[in-house]
C-alpha cells in the first residue's frame, strides 16, 4: 500500500490527509501542535470559506457545522464619503447563491485531527525540520508540505515572477466578538473600503463558545490602520478596533458599540508578505518534495480566500494523486500538480494583488455602477466563490467598459 506523508495539518494537509485515508493510503500527518494547545489557542484565521470550498469537506464528509455555524449570505461593499460627514459613497449588496460559513480553526481542526485517527491515519506531533522531511521522503513514496505560513515552507524558492510584492502590503488585525447588531435584511460580509487607509470587513461566524462575528482589519502599512504596536492586552485590543469604527465607519461602530470579546484569544494581529513559490523543493539528499496551499502560494486576506485556495488545493492534489495509481511521484507530476492548481489559482492571487493597490478609475466606476445595478453586485458577490469570474472585466479598462454597456443595454 502507497504511503504518503503530510507535514502540517491545517486546512489543507488535513483535508488532503483524511481524503486519502478515505480511498485506502497510508497517511502519516506530522503536525506541530496537539489539538488541545489548538483549541485552546489564539485564533489562526477569519476563515470565511465560500459554496465551492465548503463542498470539498461536504464530499469528505468532514461538514461538521452547516448546520450550526451562522450562514453568511451577501457581500456589501461601501466606501465612505471622503468629506468626513460619516455617509457612504458606495453601497451595494450583492446576495450569494449559496451560503458562505466561518467556523473558527480552533474549532475544526482539532475535529478533524480527531476524524484523521479514526479513519485510521498516524497523526505525529512534532515540529518536522529539513532533517525529519528528507527521512520521511526516504521512507514514502510521497512527501506533501502543508505547513502554512511556517519556516520549513522557505525551503520552497519565492517565485519572483508570480510574486510582485516583497513586502507586507497590510497590517492585519482580528477582533472575534459577540453582541453586534445583527445586520438586516439578511447576513453578509460588511466589506468596508476606507481609500489611504485600508479595509475593514465583518461577518459571523462560529467559534468555540458558539456564535459571534469576526472583524477583520487590513490596515495600510504606516496609516493610521496600522496601529497595533503598542496593544498589550485583550482589552485595549477590543478598545483599538471600536476606535477604528466610530473615527472612518460610524455605522459600524453603531452596531459594535456593546461588543464584548469571545475569549481573550480572540484577537491577532501581524503581517506577512503574499508569496507564491516554486512548488517543488529539493532536500540535501536529493530527493523532491511538493508543497501545497498556502505553503508555495500565500495571498493577503483581503479577499478571503486563503482557505478556500486550500481546500480546493488539497481536492486537485487529491485527484491528481489518485489518478495517478502506481505510477512514481516524480519531479515532473509533482510540477503538473501544482500547475494544475495554479491553472485556478493564478486569477486568484491577480485579483487579490490587484485589490492591495488603490483602485483605477475603471475599478471604481464598476464599484459605483453597482449601487444601481444589482446583476452587477450579484456577479461581484458570486466571484468571492470563483474568483475566474473577474476575468477579463475587472482588469481591464477595455473590457469593463464593454461588460457596462452591455449591462446598460440589456
Ligand atoms: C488575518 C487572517 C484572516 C484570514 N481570513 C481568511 C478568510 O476569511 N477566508 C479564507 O479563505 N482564508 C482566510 N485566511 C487564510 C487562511 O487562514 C489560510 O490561507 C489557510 O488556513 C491556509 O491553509 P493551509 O493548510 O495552507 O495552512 P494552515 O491552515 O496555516 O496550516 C498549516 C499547519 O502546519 C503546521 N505547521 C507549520 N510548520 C510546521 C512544521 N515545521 N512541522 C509540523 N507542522 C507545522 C501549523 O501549525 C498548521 O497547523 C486568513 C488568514 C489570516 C492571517
Amino acid at each position: 500500500m502507497r504511503r504518503i506523508t503530510i507535514i502540517g495539518g491545517g486546512q489543507a494537509g488535513l483535508q488532503l490527509a483524511i481524503g486519502l485515508r478515505k480511498n485506502g493510503y497510508r497517511v502519516r500527518v506530522i503536525q506541530n501542535r496537539t489539538a488541545a494547545d489548538i483549541a485552546g489557542g489564539r485564533v489562526l484565521s477569519s476563515q470565511c470559506m465560500f459554496s465551492n470550498a465548503v463542498q470539498h469537506e461536504r464530499d469528505l464528509g468532514i461538514d461538521f457545522w452547516s448546520d450550526t455555524c451562522p450562514p453568511v449570505q451577501g457581500i456589501n461593499f461601501i466606501v465612505p464619503n471622503p468629506d468626513g460627514s460619516g455617509t457612504k459613497m458606495i453601497d451595494w449588496t450583492g446576495r450569494l447563491d449559496r451560503d458562505a460559513f466561518s467556523v473558527d480553526q480552533r474549532v475544526k481542526i482539532p475535529r478533524w485531527m480527531a476524524e484523521f485517527e479514526r479513519l485510521g491515519g498516524e497523526l505525529v506531533i512534532a515540529e518536522a525540520g529539513v532533517a525529519e522531511i528528507d527521512a520521511c521522503a526516504a521512507e514514502d513514496d510521497l512527501v506533501i508540505v502543508a505547513s502554512g505560513k511556517g519556516e520549513v515552507g522557505r525551503i520552497f524558492p519565492r517565485n519572483p515572477d508570480r510574486s510582485p510584492f516583497d513586502k507586507p502590503m497590510r497590517a492585519l488585525a482580528l477582533t472575534y466578538v459577540t453582541g453586534m447588531t445583527p445586520r438586516a435584511p439578511h447576513s453578509a460580509v460588511e466589506f468596508n473600503l476606507i481609500p489611504g487607509v485600508g479595509e475593514y470587513f465583518v461577518f459571523p461566524a462560529l467559534t468555540t463558545n458558539g456564535p459571534c462575528e469576526i472583524m477583520v482589519f487590513e490596515g495600510i502599512p504606516g496609516g493610521p490602520m496600522d496601529c497595533w504596536a503598542d496593544v498589550k492586552t485583550p482589552e485595549q485590543h477590543l478598545e483599538r478596533s471600536l476606535e477604528i469604527l466610530k473615527t472612518f465607519l460610524p455605522w459600524e461602530y453603531e452596531r459594535s458599540r456593546d461588543c464584548a470579546l469571545t475569549d481573550d484569544n480572540g484577537i491577532l494581529a501581524g503581517r506577512f508578505p503574499p508569496t507564491v513559490r516554486h512548488p517543488v523543493a529539493t532536500l540535501p539528499s536529493g530527493r523532491k518534495v511538493l508543497g501545497l496551499a498556502d505553503a508555495v502560494c500565500l495571498n493577503d486576506p483581503i479577499t478571503g480566500q486563503g482557505s478556500n485556495n486550500a481546500a480546493k488545493a488539497a481536492a486537485i492534489y487529491l485527484r491528481r494523486i489518485l489518478d495517478h495509481g502506481d505510477r512514481p511521484f516524480d519531479e515532473a507530476w509533482m510540477h503538473d500538480t501544482f500547475e494544475a492548481y495554479w491553472d485556478y489559482a493564478q486569477w486568484v492571487v491577480r485579483w487579490t494583488n490587484m485589490l492591495l493597490q488603490p483602485p483605477p478609475p475603471f475599478v471604481l466606476e464598476i464599484m459605483a455602477t453597482a449601487c444601481s445595478e444589482p446583476r452587477l453586485a450579484h456577479r461581484m458577490a458570486n466571484g468571492f466563490d470563483d474568483p475566474r469570474d473577474f476575468f477579463p472585466w475587472f482588469a481591464d479598462p477595455a473590457a469593463a467598459s464593454a461588460y457596462l454597456a452591455e449591462l446598460k443595454a440589456a
